[in-house]
């Protein structure tokens, strides 16, 4: 088997409860589970319920309720972000001096028309950098991105191969406590990924370009960078991403059949050979060398 143990290697899979799994995060945690069992790694799986206004009551307990159908189980405790605030807290404490009260607003900022991030934020045109404004109130909290020039974060990919980004007009300086008083992610999930120890994160392409500002972070907060595999984001046929509302698996306890085939399909996105099992501890025999043909050396 191509295959190479590695006993420090650590993956995650940190879906947020938004609603149920659905067949795109299904992709992801069959890839950062095919990883980290090809590396004979540890597994994790982290709740991310950082954004408590977003999180659907019973989705997180419905979304380790299947992982564990399709076979795929935490290898230690399942952390809860919501349980974890004082270690964000902690890390923002260190990252003073790089960060900033901001009075603006989403409308504010959008009408900067500086544009938009890839992940859809509003490009932050600094209006608070250098002080609040008269008569205006702090909102959020924002990291300062250095000036143009000395932005440049550059990473290798396992799947995209090397990634630039400019922060400076790529991000702009940004959030890292909300206006709603929750952390952001992008601070959570670093201090995480760091607290946990993860060596590997494999994840959907959807966060390629939310990478850099967390490499930033770790930077800043002198934590090491994990190696970064990002896979296709699954569509529909409009090529929509595929939504926890429209696309929730059914695999009810027990029902191994719909168990394979919910894995069977999210291993052909991902390209890799698995035939035609006819149970999970079979799926799982073949999968692990599969992926590993493809992404181990
Ligand atoms: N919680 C994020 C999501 O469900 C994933 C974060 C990550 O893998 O870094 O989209």
């Amino acid at each position: 088997m191509n295959t190479r143990s590695n006993g420090g290697y650590v993956g995650r899979f940190a879906p947020s409860p938004t609603g149920p799994l659905h067949a795109g995060s299904l992709v992801a945690a069959l890839a950062s589970c095919l990883d980290a069992r090809a590396h004979h790694g540890t597994w994790l799986v982290r709740i991310e319920d950082i954004d408590e206004g977003r999180s659907v009551p019973g989705a997180a307990g419905e979304i380790l309720d299947l992982l564990h159908r399709l076979g795929m189980e935490s290898d230690r405790e399942v952390v809860w972000q919501s349980r974890r605030k004082h270690l964000y807290e902690a890390a923002y404490d260190r990252l003073a001096g790089h960060v900033y009260p901001c009075g603006c607003n989403r409308r504010e900022i959008a009408d900067s028309r500086l544009g938009f991030a890839p992940d859809g934020a509003a490009i932050y045109p600094g209006t608070c950098r250098h002080g609040l404004a008269p008569g205006r109130s702090p909102r959020s909290l924002r990291l300062r991105v250095p000036e143009a020039g000395a932005d440049v974060i550059t990473f290798q990919d396992r799947v995209a191969g090397v990634v630039t980004q400019r922060l400076a007009s790529e991000s702009g300086d940004f959030v890292l406590k909300r206006a709603d008083g929750y952390w952001a992610y992008q601070l959570a999930v670093v201090v995480d990924d760091a607290e946990q120890g993860v060596t590997d994160v494999v994840r959907g392409a959807d966060l390629l370009d939310s990478t850099p500002r967390q490499i930033f972070l770790q930077r800043l907060l002198n934590v090491p960078t994990p190696r970064y595999l990002h896979v296709p984001v699954v569509r529909n046929a409009n090529g929509e991403k595929l939504s926890k509302q429209t696309g929730a698996l059914a695999v009810r306890p027990g029902d191994e059949e719909a168990a394979v085939a919910a894995l069977r399909q999210s291993a052909g996105f991902l390209g890799l050979e698995v035939g035609e099992p006819g149970s999970l501890e079979a799926f799982w025999r073949v999968a692990v060398p599969a992926w590993a043909a493809l992404h181990v050396s």
